[in-house]
């Protein structure tokens, strides 16, 4: 199996460019221990998995797509690696990002860009756009991202997998590069809602090196995948019908719905009324966040170091060429909401809107079970289309308020527009009922 998906990475991956790594040897002695031991049980026995470049794996460079950790290697591995080895998996390599997961299209990975599988002149989404690419071309059955306002569903959404956000504090986060630690959250990619379920279940689970994980039991999630929706009451949001969406992805939302209401689904109207600040709180609190994860690469204790004659002059010269441009948008934007005089003004305001908005979802959850909306606006956009940072942040308005408010979502593939690019459909669960998100999604597969 590993060898059939290597092979499939030699023809493709020159064109694709989903990987910034690839681990044939250690890929391959995994797979040969394997079989010499076949009795060994696993939920991903003989698996391969590609992983996000921003996932600590020992031993192994781990760069965050970014100039400035070129050439660092993990002293220990994420939690997630540890339990998906566990299971049997066998990881294959490390996936292109956009740099600290600061993007939607992978195109501000400092390294090369990554090209969407089902045309090669659109981007694959981002940030985790390597791992959607990886998946979509066969190059892996599954793959791990992180997403933080969008980055594993708006990729899936792009190159027509699907890919699931679990509840914030549902999987450890020890081993992931930090960039927004209150909206972060590690998440499966695959072809299938049972891949993804399987995958969820494997990664799952309270952790002692992360004192947001929380003790709830872990499922095994394939296990609830019935199919089964009857009188479930899906949510759709009133206020979005102000958001601007493609005409064609509003069309397979429609038609998404019909299917859950041919399924004994019933579809109610609900209101968030402050979802139309999400990404502007999004746009304060992520980068407020980011500004201060980011302080700790100050060229001494991680990968590429600047040159000067004093400390400062290190830090300057290390920051100023180890970080693209967006990143530093960010720890401008973020460094100034932070500080003395702004912060009330400006982070704890967004803090207090965001809070609405979760209870705004809270109270929603009361009269449905799920709620629909398309997971971006509108298909994959070609490279260097989106002209303005606005342009590209807007491509997560459906999937920011979901971080902000902590909730699993998943995005599902639903047709294509004219182009033949995929839409992809995304569905709110309740917090930690990610089996009845899952089974929601499988109706929609
Ligand atoms: N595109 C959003 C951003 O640039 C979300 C990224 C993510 O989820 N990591 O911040």
């Amino acid at each position: 199996v590993v060898q059939v998906f290597l092979s499939n990475i030699d023809k493709l991956d020159g064109d694709i460019k989903a990987f910034l790594n690839v681990f044939y040897d250690y890929a391959l002695k995994k797979a040969e221990k394997i079989d010499e031991n076949p009795q060994k049980e696993g939920l991903l026995l003989g698996v391969p998995v590609a992983i996000k470049d921003n996932i600590s794996i020992k031993g192994f460079e781990l760069t965050a797509g970014s100039k400035i950790l070129k050439g660092y290697i993990a002293p220990f591995s994420a939690t997630v690696i540890e339990k998906i080895e566990k299971e049997g998996a066998i990881i294959i390599g490390k996936t292109n990002l956009d740099e600290f997961a600061m993007g939607s299209s992978t195109e501000n990975s400092a390294f090369f860009k990554t090209r969407n599988p089902v045309n090669l002149e659109y981007v694959p989404g981002g940030s985790s756009g390597g791992s959607a690419a990886a998946v979509k071309a066969n190059e892996v059955p599954v793959a791990l991202g992180s997403d933080t306002g969008g980055s594993v569903r708006q990729p899936a959404s792009f190159c027509g997998v699907v890919g699931l956000k679990p509840t914030y504090g549902r999987v450890s986060r020890y081993g992931l590069v930090a960039f927004g630690s209150s909206l972060d959250v590690i998440g499966p990619i695959g072809k299938s809602v049972e891949d993804v379920a399987t995958t969820l279940s494997v990664i799952s689970g309270f952790d002692i090196h992360d004192s947001t994980t929380a003790q709830v039991p872990v499922l095994n999630f394939e296990k609830y995948l019935t199919g089964d929706i009857k009188g479930k009451k899906i949510g759709v949001i009133k206020e979005i019908q102000d958001f601007k969406v493609q005409p064609e992805v509003e069309k397979a939302f429609k038609e998404s719905l019909e299917v859950f209401n041919k399924n004994g689904a019933e579809i109610v109207e609900i209101s968030i009324p402050h979802i139309k600040y999400a990404l502007s709180v999004y746009y304060l609190v992520a980068p407020s966040e980011a500004s201060a994860n980011l302080a700790r690469y100050d060229g001494v204790r991680y990968g590429f170091e600047g040159i000067g004659d004093n400390l400062r002059d290190i830090y300057e010269d290390t920051r100023t060429r180890g970080f693209g441009r967006e990143v530093k948008r960010r720890i401008l934007i973020g460094t100034f909401a932070l500080s003395e005089g702004y912060y009330d003004q400006y982070y704890l305001k967004a803090s207090k809107v965001r809070r609405i908005i979760f209870e705004e979802f809270k109270k929603a959850f009361e009269i449905c079970d799920a709620i629909l909306t398309p997971t971006s606006p509108t298909t994959a956009f070609k490279f260097g289309e989106k002209a303005t940072p606005l342009e590209m942040y807007l491509s997560d308005v459906f999937t920011i308020p979901v971080n902000l408010s902590y909730l699993p979502a998943i995005s599902v593939p639903f047709g294509t527009d004219e182009k033949g690019l995929p839409i992809g459909i995304q569905i709110i669960g309740k917090w930690f009922k990610e089996e009845e998100l899952l089974n929601t999604a499988y109706v929609l597969q």
